[in-house]
């Protein structure tokens, strides 16, 4: 199999594994218990923390774990809804956001709370002058990604911060796709992250909280991580996240050079007839959306069982519904679904890669010839 879904998830680096291996096996104890196995739980847990609060880099505050980065981000949502002063009760987001603000936001929206869905333009980037237009003193907060996980476009996220605290609101960044791949734009005041996109567990999540912003706890009991996110945290995985974290920091360079050879030599090989959905000038290199006129992907996907892609027009559920990503970039159904999504990164091989777009390219040209 030729894996190339890097936005969907990672393959767990070695050294996460590794590091993991001992708290999965032997050191089961409780990190919020008080005998000295509890204690080193503990403080292996403190170290994952200062790992992925240092490959982020912002000052000013403090990451929380959390079960995954839709978690993160219905709390930083909910939470400071739940913590807004009066007045303040709208929210702005953009259209192309991944479903777990969207879907929250909506959530929101049936009880009270004033949403702004901003359109993009065709090539996935939001309009900072519209952005403007909208800004006044009754939103509490703005929530933008970084990197589109469908596309791989990047927006302006300290340019959007410095708007959002201009009129007083507060700023969510879904860094999910962004984090351990680039460097993160500083501004925001919450930043989400997930571990199983920088080869990492599945299982968990962090939220990056600016000192003074932390929303209100959304799960309540054993008062874990300051009273904010209750429940036993996993060592293992928390451990493995702050592994990923610091390779990832260390890496950062390599991976995205490697990156970026890929995202050339695939292009190369794919051949002519492709169009790149969204701005080739603002993305991230790994994540490459194309589309080709009159092509069916979900054939093509069928056809090439051996290599792990993604149709560009599928949303992330797998419920088949064309993507509310290509959807906001203008395209229509045909278009949306003559789309497909290859992932690449740290592991992929670049004569892999090659041979994977070439098979891709050959079952699309036999397609037309099929068609015709
Ligand atoms: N945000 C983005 C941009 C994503 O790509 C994903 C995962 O697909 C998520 C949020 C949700 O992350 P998790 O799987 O940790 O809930």
């Amino acid at each position: 199999m030729i894996y190339l879904d890097y936005q969907a998830t990672t393959p767990l680096a070695p050294e996460v594994a590794k590091a993991m291996e001992p708290w999965i096996e032997e050191r089961f104890a409780n990190p919020h218990s008080p005998s000295r196995w509890g204690h080193e739980a503990a403080a292996a847990i403190e170290v994952a923390r200062k790992q992925v609060e240092k490959a982020l880099e912002f000052k000013g505050g403090s990451v929380a774990f959390t079960g995954s980065a839709t978690e993160a981000i219905n709390w930083a949502i909910k939470g400071t809804v739940d913590k807004a002063s009066k007045g303040r009760n709208r929210i702005i987001t953009i259209a192309t956001e991944h479903a777990a603000v969207l879907d929250t936001c909506e959530w929101l929206a049936a009880r009270g709370i004033d949403l702004t869905v901003l359109p993009v333009g065709p090539d996935g980037r939001l309009d900072l002058e519209l952005l403007a237009r909208e800004l006044d003193q009754r939103v509490l907060l703005v929530a933008v990604m970084m990197v589109n996980n469908e596309i791989g476009v990047t927006q302006p996220i300290s340019e959007i911060a410095r708007m959002a605290h201009e009129c007083g609101a507060i700023m969510l960044c879904d860094a999910v796709q962004a984090f351990g791949r680039l460097e993160v734009c500083h501004g925001p005041d919450l930043v989400a992250l997930s571990a199983h996109k920088i080869h990492g567990p599945k299982g968990i999540g962090a939220l990056w909280m600016r000192k003074g912003h932390e929303p209100m706890a959304l799960i309540h009991g054993g008062g874990q991580e300051q009273s904010l996110r209750s429940g036993t945290l996993s060592p293992a995985l928390c451990v493995g996240f702050g592994a990923a974290a610091k390779l990832a920091d260390e890496r950062c360079t390599r991976d995205y050079d490697h990156v970026q050879k890929l995202w050339k030599a695939a292009r190369d090989s794919l051949g002519a007839g492709w169009i790149i959905n969204g701005s080739t000038a603002h993305r991230y290199p790994g994540n490459l959306n194309i589309r080709r006129e009159g092509l069916d992907a979900a054939r093509l996907l069928a056809d090439l069982r051996d290599v792990a892609f993604s149709l560009g027009s599928a949303c992330a559920s797998g419920s088949g519904r064309p993507s509310h990503v290509l959807r906001a970039l203008g395209m229509d159904y045909r278009e949306a679904r003559s789309s497909i999504r290859l992932g690449f990164g740290r592991y992929t091989k670049q004569a892999e890669l090659v041979d994977a777009c070439k098979r891709i390219a050959a079952h699309a040209v036999a397609q037309e010839k099929l068609d015709a």
